[in-house]
């Protein structure tokens, strides 16, 4: 008998399991495919930044080298090897999964988990053997899977999800994504990078729409400069493919059908929970009507040995929203009192530049009527900026209008994904604008925008605009 069983290994699951075995709990770990590491590792975040960080140097090369003073001649895109190496950087990841779970005693299972009753869960291995493994816990890692619309037939040729454009043997001469959240703009930029004409349609009036909405504004100028177009409050009716054309047919506000025809249409229109196979009902285990199993803030289930984190439940799906979930769950088991702060969960969007948010956007302060003020510092103002030629972009710092507490901020530009960390270390610590303002931070880095726009927050105070 396992003190915990952990169903799925991605990064919630194999933390989990990580965090349980350094309480000295017996853990078990059960992952249908070969590989551990769950989506984020094979098919998500880390294939998604070797080609957007292999596209980048192509792109930098092709566009920004010259005036750096190097000279390039016979510059071409050997798709095999860039996919090769992503396929690498993927193994050498979900091999030091592996090392992890040996190093911390896990026992691995490989096959579908499925529930037996509440303490019981079947192993089928691909060939059918199945084997039966107990514990006094368990956590459902089960994660999630790409969304379509009921109209939308996925061939996983030319009507593809990320998995597959993380795999594509060409570079596609026109890829229309449907979808204009962080998946779609992200591997569109890959591409883009790359020479595709890239089309993005999306429902709302704003790309990335969750996030505060000057970040959309600033992101689509970007991504506009290496040519993509879009077609924001259009609502997708029909994906029609015929040998390598496929055509995307959308309305507009005026209720005008417009039709986009490229070579490869990328779905990328969100993800949904995913329990096929877990066979939930056996351990009576309620699962939501939007496919979510239903937890209680300590993320236990309705049945109480049993857990759920990370994308299969509620929130954000993130990869470290899933890791602190991990860990928080593994905790509880042990009687332990863990917090998670779910409003300082950064958000980023890894396209170029960069997008990065933590805490309250500008339009959820105004719908709660709290005060605020605002502090923004341009990239096109920052000297390192200007030294690397990627002065896009901006930081927009909120705080409090009278306290002066940093309430939220907003990063486009070059390595925000890198500098959210300090805006989520200072709101942790409930620091004001005029605390970071008057924090030394090295000349010349980035980070000296973020210090800039709180000073701008404080009192109108920047020093370099
Ligand atoms: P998953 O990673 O989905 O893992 C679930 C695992 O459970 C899978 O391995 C699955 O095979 C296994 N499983 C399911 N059912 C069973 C069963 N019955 N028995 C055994 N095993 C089972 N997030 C970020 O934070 N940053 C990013 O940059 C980022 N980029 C992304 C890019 C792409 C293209 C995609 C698709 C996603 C990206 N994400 C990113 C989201 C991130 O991958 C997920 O939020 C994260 O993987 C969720 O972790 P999880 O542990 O909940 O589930």
């Amino acid at each position: 008998m396992y003190d915990v069983i952990v169903i799925g290994s991605g990064p919630g699951g194999y933390v989990a399991a990580i965090r349980c075995a350094q309480l000295g709990l017996k853990t078990a770990i059960v992952e249908k495919y070969p590989t551990l590491g769950g989506t984020c590792l094979n098919v998500g975040c880390i294939p998604s930044k070797a080609l957007l960080d292999s596209s980048e140097h192509y792109h930098n090369a092709a566009h920004s080298f010259e005036t750096h003073g190097i000279k390039l001649s016979n510059l071409k895109v050997d798709l095999k090897q860039m996919i090769a190496r992503k396929e690498d950087v993927v193994k050498q990841n979900t091999d030091g999964i592996n090392y992890l779970m040996k190093k911390n005693k896990i026992d691995v299972h490989q096959g579908v988990g499925s529930f037996v009753d509440k303490t019981t869960v079947k192993v089928t291995k691909d060939d059918g053997t199945a084997s039966d493994i107990q514990g006094k816990n368990i956590i459902i890692a089960t994660g999630s899977k790409p969304s379509t619309l009921p109209f939308i037939k996925i061939d996983k040729d030319r009507v593809i999800t990320s998995t597959e454009t993380l795999n594509l043997k060409e570079i596609p001469k026109h890829l229309v994504v449907i979808g204009g959240g962080v998946i779609g703009l992200e591997l569109g930029s890959v591409y883009g990078r790359m020479g595709s004409k890239v089309s993005v349609i999306e429902y709302m009036d704003s790309l990335i729409p969750t996030m505060d909405r000057t970040m959309g504004k600033e992101l689509q100028k970007s991504l506009k400069k290496i040519g993509f177009e879009f077609f924001l409050k259009h609502k997708v009716t029909a994906v029609e493919s015929k040998g390598k054309e496929v055509t995307v047919k959308a309305e507009n506000s005026k209720g005008e059908t417009v039709e986009v025809k490229g070579d490869y249409v990328l779905v990328s229109i969100g993800r949904r929970p995913y329990t096929d196979g877990l066979n939930a009902e056996a351990a009576g285990v309620k699962i939501t009507d939007r496919g979510q199993v239903e937890v209680n803030d300590h993320l236990q289930t309705n049945v109480p040995n049993i857990y759920a984190i990370g994308d299969v439940v509620k929130g954000a799906m993130l990869a470290h929203k899933a890791e602190e979930e991990g860990v928080f769950v593994a905790e509880t088991i042990l009687g332990q009192k863990p917090h998670i702060n779910y409003n300082l969960i950064p958000g980023v969007v890894y396209t170029w530049p960069e997008v990065a948010a933590v805490g309250y956007t500008e339009e959820q302060l105004k719908e709660k009527g709290i005060k605020y003020k605002t502090g923004k510092f341009p990239f096109m103002a920052s000297g390192r900026a200007r030294a690397s030629m990627d002065t896009d972009g901006l930081v927009k710092v909120l705080a409090d209008a009278e306290t002066d507490e940093i309430l939220g901020v907003h990063m486009i530009g070059p390595r925000t994904a890198d500098m959210i960390a300090e805006a989520v270390v200072a709101m942790e610590y409930r620091a004001s604008a005029e605390d970071i303002a008057r924090m030394s931070h090295a000349h010349p880095t980035y980070t000296e925008a973020f210090k800039e726009a709180c000073l701008a927050a404080t009192d109108n105070r920047a020093l370099h605009i």
